[in-house]
């Protein structure tokens, strides 16, 4: 008999997941096809020490399938640390559905993607994200109780793009706080890109407190409607990196901070809700403290969208969502401090806390 049996070393050269750098001890990951309805998905489940991995799910036009695998697997290891450093009791996962959210997304999809989400029982819960809407989580309610950002109509907590922006102003807030000795934001030029769901409210915010708000999107739809509502200003130039500014909210997708900006970035903050902002978050993050710009980390920040969430598990009300959400000053500052303090980017002061929470946990719980 003849057994298939793979060299370590010839496996590591062949292993293009787990040898990929954005592959983290990632517990499982599930590849979803269904040729009736074209779902093309993947659901990255990272850790589950604190809970179940909850963790959006964002519909985008890959131009590959490794750009698909890469961002799912960033994606879900960063909810693991979000959670953590927010004090859920939730591990870390994400999904990914590669394809066109505007013309491709069916019910009938979202249905089969829910039937592949209950197929795991629980062990991953899923909500929105990019691409995503609210009617597209009842959807998958229908087949599937392993899903929050539900109506609330039906009985979850709705959208939760608005507290997320909530989190990520008193985030912005603490980081002015630490770099200028004061949080109030008027007169600071603030350049928000990307004025989605989340971007949008966080332009309402910084408007009331006074700040000069630049808006870029791609949409120039959005430019006009966000301009109009709010009286903010559209970027007019073609290179926002280059631009001097007070503080940096990237609200679009995520590695906006890589090789090709990091050195142009002319902010003294950057404080935003996109998820996975430094494309490289060791040397990325070293270059940001070399360079004097306060990084809010973005998975201590961009928190509220999950505490939103996480009330529909805990049965919390919006007082103590607003209240958890509104901590996120009080624990960027204290990591600003403490990176400070011991000379550590702040990423990773953030990061150290989370998995100083997580590897507890694993103790307690292999007792
Ligand atoms: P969204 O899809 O509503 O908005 C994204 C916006 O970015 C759109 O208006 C889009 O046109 C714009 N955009 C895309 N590419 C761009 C580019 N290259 N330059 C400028 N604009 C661009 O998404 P959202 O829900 O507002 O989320 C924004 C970011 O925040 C995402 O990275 C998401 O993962 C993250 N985030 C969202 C939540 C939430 O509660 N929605 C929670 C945590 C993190």
């Amino acid at each position: 008999m003849t057994t298939n049996v793979i060299d370590a070393k010839d496996f590591k050269k062949m292993a293009p997941v787990f040898g990929q750098l954005s592959f983290d001890e990632h517990e499982q990951i599930v590849f979803c096809n269904d040729k009736d309805t074209g779902l093309k998905a993947i659901i990255g489940i990272h850790n589950t020490v604190l809970g179940p991995a909850l963790g959006g799910t964002r519909m985008w036009n890959y131009e590959s399938e490794w750009d698909a695998l890469n961002d799912v697997l960033r994606l879900s290891r960063g909810m693991t640390f979000k959670s953590a450093i927010t004090g859920l009791n939730l591990g870390g996962g994400k999904a990914v559905i590669i394809g066109d959210a505007k013309t491709q997304k069916t019910p009938e999809l979202m249905k089969r993607f829910g039937q592949f989400v209950h197929s795991l029982s629980g062990k991953y819960i899923t909500a929105e994200d990019v691409g995503m809407a609210t009617e597209d989580m009842d959807t998958v309610r229908e087949v599937t109780p392993y899903v929050t950002g539900i109506s609330e109509s039906k009985g979850g907590a709705g959208n939760p793009s608005p507290i997320t922006a909530y989190g990520v102003f008193m985030g912005m807030k603490a980081a002015a706080q630490f770099k200028y000795g004061s949080d109030i934001l008027e007169d600071k030029n603030v350049f928000v890109q990307g004025i989605g769901n989340v971007g949008e409210a966080l332009v309402e915010h910084l408007v009331n407190e006074g700040a000069n708000v630049t808006i870029a999107d791609i949409s120039q739809e959005r430019l006009e409607e966000v301009k109009n509502k709010y009286g903010a200003t559209i970027y007019g130039g073609n290179d926002i990196y280059s631009e001097r500014m007070d503080i940096y909210a990237p609200c679009a997708l995520g590695a906006t901070i890589n090789d090709e900006t990091i050195y142009k970035i002319n902010a003294d903050i950057i404080a935003g809700a996109a998820n996975n902002q430094l494309a490289d978050e060791v040397n990325h993050g070293r270059i940001l403290q070399e360079r004097g710009i306060v990084y809010a980390p973005d998975f201590l920040i961009n928190a509220g969208g999950i505490i939103n969430v996480y009330a529909e598990l805990e049965n919390y009300d919006r007082a103590e969502i607003m209240r958890k959400t509104e901590n996120i000053y009080n624990t960027t500052l204290e990591i600003l401090d403490r990176a400070k303090a011991n000379n550590l980017t702040t990423h990773n002061a953030a990061l150290n806390i989370a998995k100083e929470r997580i590897e507890t946990r694993r103790r307690e719980n292999t007792k």
